[in-house]
């Protein structure tokens, strides 16, 4: 058990003393699943190598970038490349025009792009832009839909913020969440009278389309049409993020799949391939107002990359290239019959969420649309299913409250294991 994991139990004792928590990012830090946190050597494909020599299949996927598969021999090559010919020069490279078209043309929405360095940089600046182009203050979010660590979107978030228990984070002062309006996802309601309420005030409403960081949650198309319908007619800005489903849930994301317009859109994850890039851009008439073209001040010194810009372009021209979309939803739509059967057999309760390679099994009878529901989940016996499938050498999120991921390096043969792993794990903690 723990005996196999001896280095990783060293090393984390180590970083606990030089890093808070032992972590740079919360969400790795096992605060949902207790036990020590697994320190990775090297990942190839589907397979994550501990520090110990163990193997793993992995489905977290670095939390989604990998959604070629760990070390893409193509990827890889590029960003090699890339490197050996400046990391890093602070003025425009081609590579930040290369990627920028790929994403406007992939993307229906998008017109312009800034390239920035993170999901947290995209959906900051996106939220900035809102209001500088609104003059309003005001911002409507979902409860237990996450945006990264912006402290206006920092209420009632899900991810990390959800698993450890802090929807409202220290630091954030109360004005700052003073302009926060929260409100449960799926709530057409809710939403109509917020609308009605605070209407002229309203810069943004932000949302994931289908939310990832609550586990699965998929929006309903009463929820999509009047999120459109009411921002427009009041002139609020409607911020699609598709840090997590972009390049996802198909090429042209969430929107593409499930028909969303949306003002602007933040990118993060698969757009960096990998490495640290995130990107927002949408309409031309609002992104004209970002610096130095407008008035609303964005900058950053690493911004668009020539590695991480080298990184994303090999990755969107892989998913262009070569679509895996289609195999992915057939790997996941197997791995979530077999996970549902196996908790049948094994008698215990579950509802299983799914859209395209993102899926979460609740341990609950569900129907999970909103985080007032989620939280209702065992989430002690979540641990105890994550703990079985660590013996069995299955990597599933340390947190029932994330989806996770399927690569296009995945195996029929992975899911078929993966499927055995979780019936006996399953039957063990029936
Ligand atoms: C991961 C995520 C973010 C934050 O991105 P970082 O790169 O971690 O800063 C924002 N929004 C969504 C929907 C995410 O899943």
């Amino acid at each position: 058990m723990q005996s196999r994991r001896v280095q990783s139990h060293k090393l984390f004792e180590r970083a606990k003393e030089l890093m808070p928590g032992g972590v740079n990012s919360a969400a790795r830090a096992f605060g949902g699943v207790g036990g020590t946190p697994i320190v990775f050597e090297s990942a190839q494909g589907s397979t994550l190598v501990d520090v110990d020599g163990n193997r793993y299949i992995d489905y977290i996927g670095s939390w989604g970038p990998m959604i070629l598969g760990h070390s893409h021999p193509v990827i890889v090559e590029a960003v090699q490349e890339a490197a050996a010919k400046g990391m890093s020069f602070g003025a425009p490279t081609p590579g930040e025009n290369d990627l920028a078209e790929l994403i406007i043309e992939a993307v229906p929405s998008v017109e312009m792009v800034r390239l920035v360095n993170s999901g947290t940089e995209a959906t900051m600046s996106a939220l900035r832009l809102a209001r500088g182009v609104t003059g309003r203050e005001k911002v409507i979010k979902f409860a237990g839909n996450y945006h990264g660590h912006v402290d206006a979107l920092l209420v009632a978030a899900g991810s990390s913020a959800a698993t450890l228990g802090v929807p409202n984070s220290p630091g954030v002062t109360a004005g700052t969440a003073g302009d926060t309006i929260v409100l449960p996802y799926n709530d057409v309601a809710a939403l109509e009278q917020s609308f009605q309420e605070h209407g002229p005030s309203l810069a943004a409403v932000i949302f994931e389309p289908v939310v990832g960081n609550m586990g699965l949650v998929e929006p309903t198309d009463a929820f999509l049409n009047a999120l459109r319908s009411l921002t427009r007619e009041a002139g609020t800005v409607l911020i699609c993020d598709e840090v997590m489903t972009g390049f996802r849930l198909a090429y042209g994301g969430a929107q593409e799949r499930l028909g969303i317009d949306p003002d602007l859109t933040t990118m993060g994850k698969i757009v960096g391939g990998g490495l640290p890039l995130g990107a927002f851009g949408g309409k031309r008439e609002l992104m004209k107002h970002v610096l130095p073209a407008g008035k609303v001040f964005q900058a950053g010194t690493l911004s668009g990359n020539p590695v991480a810009t080298a990184a994303g372009c090999a990755t969107l021209r892989l998913l262009k290239s070569d679509s895996p979309y289609a195999r992915l939803e057939k790997l996941a739509e197997r791995l979530a019959t077999g996970l549902i059967t196996a908790a049948s057999d094994a008698g215990v309760t579950t509802v299983l969420q799914r859209v395209g390679s993102m899926m979460t099994l609740f341990f609950q009878a569900g129907p999970v649309t909103d985080w007032e529901s989620a939280a209702r989940s065992d989430t002690a016996l979540y641990a105890k299913f994550f703990w079985e499938l660590i013996e069995r050498g299955v990597y599933f999120p340390c947190s029932q409250f994330e989806a996770l991921f399927v690569s296009a390096a995945h195996s029929e043969d992975d899911i078929e294991a993966t499927i055995e792993a979780a019936r006996e794990a399953l039957r063990a903690i029936a």
